[in-house]
């Protein structure tokens, strides 16, 4: 692993951007609060900068009252992309960003090595795992909460503990980070079980366009986007809901889509029998793993749900 590189650009700058993905998610969040903590541990200037704000079930996490959604405007001497697999993924311009050196810190298998340096580990169930290794491998002692942010951060992209990516490495990782301090039923009440009242009627309304296609082994729920706002729901509150479609016993490939009238995105999940990373690649900007992914088809519902149903077939076999 290339830490040493890692820790001679942090060793040569002051000044630090991160940024994550659109709709930010718990390993975004938290692989971003980690590094956070250790360069403000060095007492570097650091700004976390997402384009979407954090969802309200991690407002728990500590320190992520400092991640801002406006643009600083001033230059940085190292740009930090986390989470994600190149530039685009992050929703705002970055192109004009005047860092001398950017740093990738990804698990993205879709990863376009945009970085000077670029540690991206497809294998990792999570960014936060990887920071936990640059932690541990470089004898960096860290306080309760981070712990609790990189459990965090594993915990919501294993989906807590069910995608095939939890194995034996990573729940070692989860026991020396409950020791290190991190709460695990504390922390799956505050992300999992937080609903507010409009949020779960919301969800309830979901589960009613529960629809099977192909003998069963493809299911799906939707939502116009619109929905959100009007039912008085926060945005992370229908997040999972692909995970959900999932559930079924013969379903090998579960979709949550969420429309508007010109274009319907796609939150894919598979079993692991569809690799669901190929076939959101098929769709432009799209992309992810092989059990989790997510593509943006610019049609109205109808017609990019059966587009999407053909390409799930071709995979499907
Ligand atoms: P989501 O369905 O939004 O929870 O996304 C599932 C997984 O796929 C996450 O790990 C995302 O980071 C990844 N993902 C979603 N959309 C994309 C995309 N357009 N390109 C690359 N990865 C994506
Ligand atoms: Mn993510
Ligand atoms: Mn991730």
């Amino acid at each position: 692993m290339t830490w040493s590189k890692l820790q001679n650009i942090i060793e040569n700058n002051q000044s630090f951007l991160l940024s994550s993905h659109i709709n930010p998610d718990g390993d975004s969040i938290c692989s971003q609060l980690a590094l956070y903590w250790y360069l403000t541990s060095l007492k570097k200037d650091v700004v976390i900068y997402n384009q979407d704000p954090v969802p309200d079930k991690f407002h728990f996490l500590h320190d992520s009252d400092k991640i801002i959604n406006k643009l600083p405007q001033r230059a940085f001497e190292v740009f930090v992309i986390i989470d994600a697999s190149n530039s685009e993924r992050l929703g705002w311009d970055a192109s004009g960003k005047t860092a001398s050196l950017v740093v990738v810190i990804d698990h993205h298998r879709d990863n376009s090595y945009e970085g000077d340096l670029n540690i991206v580990e497809i294998n990792a169930s999570a960014t936060s795992e990887i920071l936990y290794k640059f932690f541990k491998e470089c004898s960096i002692n860290y306080p309760p909460y981070v712990a609790e942010a990189l459990y965090a951060g594993i915990l919501t992209d294993t989906g807590g503990f069910q995608f095939s990516n939890t194995n034996n490495y990573v729940l070692r990782i989860c026991a020396e980070l409950s020791e290190k301090g991190a709460n695990c039923s504390e922390i799956y009440r505050e992300i999992y079980s937080s609903y507010s009242p409009a949020g779960l009627q919301l969800r309830a309304r979901i589960w009613s366009t529960l629809q099977f296609y192909r003998d069963n082994r493809i299911s799906s729920m939707e939502m116009q986007e619109s929905l959100v706002d009007k039912s008085g729901a926060n945005r992370g509150e229908v997040e999972g809901m692909s995970d959900l479609a999932l559930t079924a016993a013969d379903v090998e490939v579960g979709m949550f889509i969420k429309y508007n009238d010109s274009s319907t995105h796609f939150s894919l999940r598979s079993k692991g029998a569809v690799d669901v990373g190929k076939v959101a690649q098929v769709i432009p900007g799209g992309g992810g793993h092989t059990c989790a992914a997510g593509c943006t088809i610019d049609l109205p519902v109808e017609e990019a749900k059966k587009k999407m149903l053909e390409l799930i077939e071709k995979e499907l076999g």
